[in-house]
């Protein structure tokens, strides 16, 4: 059994101190090869999840009264030591859940950007609009921003760093001490996060970090102290811990699932959408949450595309993700490989062709979770492979008649994160920018992948509250206060 992270690291993060005892442990399985496993991993208690918020409560006026300078030399110092263990990270992340180790290094890099964005904030935080009264020249009307003092923090496995980066940056700079639960999944990496952090100087009860699963997070988002939560996760959690934070009246900001579809129209550059939408339904097995699920390709160019599409599938190589020719790795846990083939045993039992995988792997690959990329065509319009979640390397293919028939099929689901068209008609990609109902439109390139500066939310059930990134953070890790200053001068 491997030790991930050092012995004194096995455990969550309060008060400046590592948990090196506990009663409950867990481990963790290598989705590459089950026969490792690494931890154990203490479980955080119930009183000591409690310690951790009273901890971040005693520590909120400090943190708060920092000026935006104190905050973003903490963030700086963390990015730094970001990049320079970034391979160990890495290495760990793939470990974990499976990502490429190439993936997994720039998921790692890209955390250490988010901090140093985030660290920039202190020139563009919310408040500070000015202005005169209306009805008395005495008086001065003006915004101000305030931590909401302790935030919970809840982050998936699929994006065990630079998520959480994300939300960890802008509630810090915002002046928020954190209480993170990290997903049961990816302990090692959140706990390497956690310590880089600490190394760079947030002061003790600013970050801290408990590993649980759902009673932790239950706990967590229904204590009264806490004054917003921000989740990533899929539908179903995010819109149970909604409505326990709703019920309470603190702030919630819920990134959640998709069912994202590409749409090809026949002008489009073909060899290039092929390549695209094959990697970006399969790179990571499809466990991104802006993964392509479903094609739409227009009637004139199907049957080209379908053989480029195939084609770029193929050139996949499926394998263990520790080796550099790996583009493709397996699922992150036994129970996604056996809900990804019931749902394709599913949707072969309806009408359609399987054009490529619907397997696990065998031979080799049989020591880890890897099933093959897999491509259906053709399902009827409501199966649900079209509109339910799968969150693994698995792809529908369909024809559409013109765009208008493409944005209603692009509709169909109830979720709405991220949609894409490839066409070079400008006509055609307003069109779908403006019908595709979803939180991130692309033209020209696959859904997958963002930039800190912009925010991003979803639409429909994959969003609730803010959006998230760019200054839509900010906004949700603080309260406005407007103030009315009656100087008195004339
Ligand atoms: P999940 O909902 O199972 O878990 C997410 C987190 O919530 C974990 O930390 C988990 O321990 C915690 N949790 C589970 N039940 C809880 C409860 N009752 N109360 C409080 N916390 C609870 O999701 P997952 O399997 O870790 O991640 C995959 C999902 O995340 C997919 O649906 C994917 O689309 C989505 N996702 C969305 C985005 C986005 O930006 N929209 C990004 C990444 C992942």
């Amino acid at each position: 059994m491997t030790q991930l992270a050092p012995a004194d690291r096995s455990g969550g993060f309060i008060a400046g101190e590592w948990f090196a005892n506990g009663d409950e442990t867990f481990h963790r399985t290598n989705p590459a090869d089950t026969s490792e496993q690494t931890g154990p991993y203490l479980l955080t208690s119930a009183a000591d999840v409690e310690r951790a918020v009273t901890t971040a409560e005693a520590a909120a006026s400090a943190w708060g009264r920092t000026t935006p300078r104190e905050r973003s030399e903490v963030l700086l110092a963390a990015a730094e030591l970001i990049r320079k263990r970034r391979d160990v990270v890495a290495a760990d992340l793939t470990r974990e859940v499976g990502k490429t180790l190439a993936e997994a290094r720039a998921e790692v890099a890209a955390g250490a950007d988010t901090l140093t964005f985030y660290a920039g904030a202190g020139t563009w935080l919310p408040g500070g609009r000015v202005a005169e009264s209306l009805r008395d020249r005495g008086r001065v009307l003006f915004t101000r921003s305030y931590p909401h003092g302790v935030v919970a923090i809840i982050t998936p496995w699929n994006f065990p760093f630079s998520n959480p980066c994300i939300k960890l940056a802008a509630a810090l700079t915002t002046g928020n001490c954190v209480v993170w639960k990290p997903a049961p999944w990816s302990p090692a990496t959140a706990l390497h996060l956690t310590a880089i952090l600490d190394e760079a100087g947030a002061p003790t009860g600013v970050v801290n970090t408990v590993l649980g699963g759902a009673a932790a997070g239950e706990q967590l988002v229904g204590d009264e102290r806490v004054g917003a939560v921000t989740f990533t996760g899929s539908t179903q959690t995010g819109r149970r811990i909604a409505g326990l934070v709703a019920a309470r009246g603190a702030a919630a900001q819920m990134e959640m699932g998709g069912k994202n579809a590409v749409v090809v129209l026949p002008d489009a550059d073909l060899e290039t959408a092929a390549r695209d939408v094959a990697a970006g339904a399969f790179l990571f097995a499809g466990q991104k949450c802006s993964a392509v699920s479903r094609v739409l390709v227009h009637n004139a160019v199907r049957a080209r595309f379908q053989d480029l599409l195939i084609e770029a599938t193929e050139n996949l190589v499926l394998g263990d993700p520790r080796t550099d020719d790996t583009d493709v790795g397996p699922v992150v846990h036994e129970r996604q490989l056996d809900r990804h083939l019931a749902a394709i045993d599913t949707a072969r039992r309806s009408p359609g062709e399987l054009l490529a995988g619907g397997k696990r792997a065998n031979g080799p690959l049989r020591k880890g979770l890897y099933l093959a990329p897999t491509v259906l065509a053709d399902l009827p319009a409501d199966a649900p492979m079209h509109c339910e979640e799968v969150f693994g390397p698995v792809l529908a293919i369909s024809s559409v008649a013109d765009s208008a028939n493409a944005i209603t099929e692009v509709n169909r689901t109830p979720y709405g994160l991220a949609g894409a068209v490839y066409t070079h008609n400008q006509a055609e990609a307003w069109r779908f920018i403006d019908g595709c109902q979803t939180g991130t439109v692309k033209v020209n390139e696959p859904p997958v992948g963002l930039e800190p500066h912009v925010p991003t939310g979803g639409w429909k059930q994959s969003g609730l509250g803010q959006p998230e990134l760019g200054p839509a953070s900010l906004e949700f890790f603080t309260r406005s206060k407007t103030v009315y200053f009656n100087h008195g001068a004339l």
